[in-house]
């Protein structure tokens, strides 16, 4: 397995302000709408706290593994796989799949995947707490990974409250 940088939350530092959202939306597709974006800041009303949820590039991706018309393929920075909107054919197995919540929808319902912005990630890049950072696979500890798992499950906890 080759070295490669990550996207990491530190949840813990998240303000909520959501200009995540906005700055992914802008670099994808040039227009303040954070609809658009393929990072989600989910609230926990009960904690009051904010949860950033956005595609963890995993080795093996369900959602590329799921679908029918191969249009997820591993074109992008580092090897992630990005969306090809010209195969997708819409059906949403690649939401299902994803056990990250990885896979937003726009407000047309088309599938969006974080593609790391070609190697710059700008959630990381403009975030004001620090709570999204790219780094390389090498420093981040056991640590971090039992917090990201912490996050997951605080995420899925979160949403099946919301029923989403
Ligand atoms: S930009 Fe940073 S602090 Fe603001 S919502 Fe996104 S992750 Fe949270
Ligand atoms: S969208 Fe989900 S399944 Fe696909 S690579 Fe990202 S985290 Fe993994």
């Amino acid at each position: 397995m080759t070295s490669r940088s990550l996207l990491v939350v530190h949840q813990e530092r998240c303000t909520g302000c959501r200009l995540c959202e906005t700055v992914c939306a802008l670099f994808h597709d040039g227009v303040v709408s954070p609809s658009l974006s393929r990072v989600s800041v989910i609230k926990d009303e009960i904690k009051g706290t904010d949860i950033p949820i956005l595609c963890a590039h995993c080795d093996r991706p369900a959602c590329r593994e799921v679908c029918p018309s191969r249009a997820i393929r591993p074109t992008g920075a580092h090897g992630t796989g990005i969306i090809d909107p010209g195969r997708c054919i819409g059906c949403r197995l690649c939401v299902q799949a994803c056990s990250f919540g990885g896979i937003s929808l726009t407000p047309e319902g088309e599938p969006r995947k974080c593609d790391l912005c070609g190697g710059e990630p700008r959630c990381a890049r403009y975030c004001p707490a620090g709570a999204i950072e790219y780094l390389p696979a090498s420093r981040i500890g056991p640590r971090k990974r039992r917090l990201g798992a912490g996050r997951l499950v605080e995420f899925v906890a979160v949403a099946e409250s919301k029923g989403v």
